[in-house]
Formats: structure tokens, C-alpha cells, sequence
């Protein structure tokens, strides 16, 4: 349509130029002169512009009319800038339209934009969250694969530790061993955690708290602890806000109980994981101590087996050569044992056994090595340990077997054992040779009477 009415206003233009060429009149100038920002305003359909157009061609009509104009030009002047304001007036209700529509539009990309922004703001969320779980659950798998691979208690814990220093925060964590003695519970000992190697003091309420965990059977999780420490008549100081107590249970009992202090409720659940994860590892560690100790302790006196005492004392020999320091061996028998088993059987022998067991056991230290050598023959090492020193270990136990009272067929009755002691490096620093030269002082004592101690070489 504009282009229409452009191409004719051109034509009407360039002939009253063509006109007044021929014939020098100049209202046909000025005609053709009103008519050119017509064109213009029509090609540029700008609001300001229109005006002006219509200023100019009222302007030209007034000047032609001065002029006098003829009639036919005036009229078509008028026409020409009636049809000027119309043009332009529909051009502005048409720019206004689409201004109104591209403003709309704008909007709807906004919109729509704010929208996709948002969308992605909650994928980049829900992202970052599963990233955030499938590490943590890389990491509880990291945890258990690296406690599977250790069958020690102290190498578990170690690992336990520096977890939950690296995972959690908190104030306060410890680990209590717990020990039931006729029924009663005990703390036994009170790791500092992730301080793996500080054993340190139960706190005042810890035995309150082992009491509801055993009471429940279930953790004690208290989030807002001062609130609920009255509900349980746990009194606690007041600078906790947060407790989380988890029990660990071996052979359906409390073995050991994890407390955590002023950690963030928020990971309450992941710890719970956690220590249950260790749990699980210290029940197998369990499982495991039972099984060796079964392989190399005797069933009836729980003393160590010749094969595992033989590899054990190799070791320790070895190692006391190298530092030059003593270590002494102990041979011991049971006197006149036939005759006890015959008189009063085989039972009544095996708890004089059981008995005499107990007796050297309590006799000696963690570090020496026990054995039951032969059906009632022990073994004894006693490493960084002269011969002096060894004779009244053994005078110490015998002494002590003398005066026992051993229940047979209800009445007391007593027993008595021989001992022959060696030492390294003094009578040999060959274990095979040791053990031999501490059998002849055996021997010996024997022969001298039984019921005491001989010294090989003496
Ligand atoms: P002595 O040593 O004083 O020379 O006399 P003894 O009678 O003790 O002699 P010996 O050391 O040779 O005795 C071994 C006896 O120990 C034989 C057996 O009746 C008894 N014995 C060995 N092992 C066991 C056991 O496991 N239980 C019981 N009840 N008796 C055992
Ligand atoms: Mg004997
Ligand atoms: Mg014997």
C-alpha cells in the first residue's frame, strides 16, 4: 500500500517538476517542492517527521494560495496533506500497536527466560545434591573397604578415627568399652576420638546414658538435648546442645557405646551410618581374636598350644640375643598325677589342671609366654627375666600350688609340682637346647623329692 502511494506522489512530483520546466510557472514548483516530504514521511512513517510533513505542506498550500494559486492545485495541496496526517496517524497507531506487541513479546522472553533461569538454577541444585549423596556414599563405601581389609581392633579404630575427624564436626566424641561383670555394667575404657591413642576418664553422665541406651536398645538422639535430657532424667551440662549415643552390640550385649557432642543434628543419620559400619567391623575382629585363640590356645586351660608357644618364644629369643638381654625358661610337672587321676578320675584331674592354669596365670606378666607342654607339663618364658629371677617366679607358684585346696570327691585334697629352670644366654641360646636343659633341672627335682625348684647347672 505505501509503496503505492510513494510510487504516485513521485509521479505527481516529478511532473509538476517536469512542468514547470516547460512552462516556468512556479506554482508548480512549489506543488512538487510540498508534495517531496510527503514522499518522505510516508517512506519513514516516524511519528515527529510526520508532523513536520504536515507543517511544510499546510506551509506550501498557504504560499501557493498567497500566490494564487490556481484552484486545482489548492485542492490538491489540501488533499495531499489531508491524506499526509492520515497516513501518518495510522502510521502511529500502527508503530504503536507494534511497540505494544514487541513490548509484549520482550515480556514473554523475559518471562520465559526468568523461567529457564529458574529450571536451571534447579537442575544445577538437584545436581550438586546427587553429586553430593553418590560422594557420600563413595565415601561410606571407601570407609568400609578400608576397615574390611584389617582384622585388629586398634587398626579399625585407627581408621574410625581419621574418618570422623575428616567427615564430622563436634566437640566431644569417645569411644567406652563396656565389661559386664555379674551382670553389672562397667566402664571398661575411654577412648579420646579422633585422639586414637588417649585413653582418658568416663564423663559423669556417661553411665546415665549407657543406662537408657541398654534400657531402649536403640541409639539416644537428642538434637535438642538440654530439652530432652529431663524427659530421660539425664542431667547434662549446659553447654550441650547436641548428643548422639550409639550402642555397639557383640553377642547381643553392649560392647562398646560411640558418643558424639555438639555435632549438627543434620548429621546425626551419616555418623549413625558410620559407627554402625564399625560395629559391624569390631564384630568381625571378634570373631577373629575367638578363632586364632582357638588355634592356638589350649581348650581346657586356655594356655598356649606347643606349635604357636614354640614360634613365639623363637621370636622373642631371637630378638633378646640381638639386645643382649636374659630370658629364662621354666619347666613344670605336676607330681604323682597318675596316681591323683586314679584315685580320683580323669574330671577331678582336669580341674586340678584348670586350677594350676589359673595359679601360673596369675603369677606371671602379659609379656610371658605359657604353655601347656604335654598332658600336665607346662612351659614357661620369661623374657628380660635372670635365673634368680625365673626361681622365684617358680617358688612363687609352687609355693602357691602347695598351700591350694583342690576340691576331689568333696573333701580337699592337695597337690604339688616340680620345676626346672634354664637361661639364655647363660645355659644355651638354642630354644630346642633350652628347653631341653630346663627338662634335666626338671628331672633333677624330681629326683631330689619333687615339690621344688632346681636350677640347671646347680
Ligand atoms: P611324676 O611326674 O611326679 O613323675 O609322676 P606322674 O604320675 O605325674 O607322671 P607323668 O608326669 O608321667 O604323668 C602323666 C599323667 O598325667 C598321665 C595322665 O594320667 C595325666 N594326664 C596327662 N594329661 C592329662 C589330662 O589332660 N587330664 C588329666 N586328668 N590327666 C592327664
Ligand atoms: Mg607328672
Ligand atoms: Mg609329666
Amino acid at each position: 500500500m505505501y509503496i503505492i502511494i510513494i510510487f504516485l506522489l513521485s509521479l505527481v512530483f516529478f511532473f509538476n517538476i517536469l512542468m514547470s520546466s516547460f512552462s516556468n510557472n512556479q506554482f508548480y514548483i512549489f506543488s512538487g517542492l510540498s508534495i517531496l516530504p510527503l514522499i518522505l514521511s510516508v517512506y519513514f512513517t516516524k511519528k515527529i517527521f510526520s508532523y513536520i510533513v504536515l507543517v511544510l505542506s499546510i506551509a506550501s498550500a498557504v504560499v501557493i494560495f498567497l500566490l494564487g494559486a490556481e484552484s486545482y492545485l489548492a485542492l490538491f495541496l489540501g488533499l495531499s496533506f489531508v491524506a499526509s496526517f492520515i497516513i501518518s496517524n495510522e502510521n502511529k497507531k500502527r508503530f504503536i500497536k507494534s511497540k505494544i506487541n514487541f513490548n509484549n513479546e520482550i515480556k514473554k522472553e523475559k518471562e520465559s527466560i526468568n523461567h529457564c533461569k529458574e529450571d536451571n538454577r534447579k537442575s544445577k541444585e538437584h545436581i550438586s545434591e546427587v553429586s553430593q549423596q553418590s560422594q557420600e556414599i563413595e565415601n561410606l563405601y571407601e570407609i568400609t573397604k578400608r576397615m574390611s581389609a584389617y582384622l585388629v581392633f586398634e587398626d579399625i579404630f585407627r581408621i574410625l578415627c581419621s574418618e570422623l575427624k575428616n567427615t564430622f564436626e563436634f566437640d566431644d566424641c569417645r569411644l567406652i568399652h563396656i565389661n559386664r561383670i555379674k551382670g553389672e555394667m562397667r566402664l571398661e575404657e575411654v577412648y579420646d576420638i579422633p585422639i586414637e591413642s588417649r585413653i582418658k576418664d568416663a564423663k559423669s553422665y556417661d553411665s546415665k546414658i549407657i543406662e537408657i541406651i541398654d534400657e531402649k536398645r536403640l541409639h539416644l538422639s537428642l538434637p535438642q538435648a538440654q530439652k530432652s535430657a529431663k524427659e530421660y532424667e539425664l542431667i547434662l551440662p549446659l553447654k550441650i546442645e547436641s548428643l548422639l549415643a550409639i550402642p555397639i552390640y557383640i553377642d547381643e550385649r553392649i560392647r562398646s557405646v560411640v558418643i558424639v557432642e555438639n555435632m549438627n543434628p543434620e548429621s546425626f543419620e551419616k555418623f549413625s551410618i558410620v559407627i554402625g559400619q564399625f560395629g559391624l567391623e569390631m564384630r568381625k575382629v571378634r570373631l577373629y581374636e575367638l578363632v586364632e585363640k582357638l588355634a592356638i590356645t589350649d581348650g581346657l586351660t586356655g594356655l598356649l598350644l606347643r606349635r604357636h608357644f614354640l614360634m613365639s618364644f623363637e621370636k622373642e629369643l631371637e630378638r633378646l640375643l640381638v639386645n643382649k638381654v636374659e630370658l629364662s625358661v621354666l619347666m613344670l610337672d605336676i607330681d604323682h598325677f597318675k596316681k591323683f587321676n586314679d584315685r580320683f578320675g580323669h574330671l577331678v584331674g582336669d580341674g586340678v589342671l584348670v586350677k594350676i592354669s589359673d595359679i601360673i596365670r596369675n603369677n606371671t606378666r602379659e609379656i610371658d609366654l605359657i604353655c601347656r607342654y604335654g598332658g600336665e607339663e607346662f612351659c614357661l618364658v620369661l623374657p628380660e627375666t635372670s635365673k634368680e629371677g625365673a626361681t622365684a617366679v617358680g617358688e612363687r607358684i609352687r609355693k602357691q600350688i602347695e598351700r591350694e585346696n583342690f576340691m576331689a570327691e568333696g573333701e580337699f585334697t592337695r597337690a604339688s609340682i616340680s620345676i626346672g629352670v634354664a637361661a639364655s644366654p647363660d645355659d644355651s641360646t638354642e630354644m630346642l637346647d633350652l628347653i631341653d636343659k630346663a627338662d634335666q633341672a626338671l628331672y633333677k627335682a624330681k629326683e631330689s623329692g619333687r615339690n621344688n625348684t632346681c636350677v640347671f647347672g646347680e
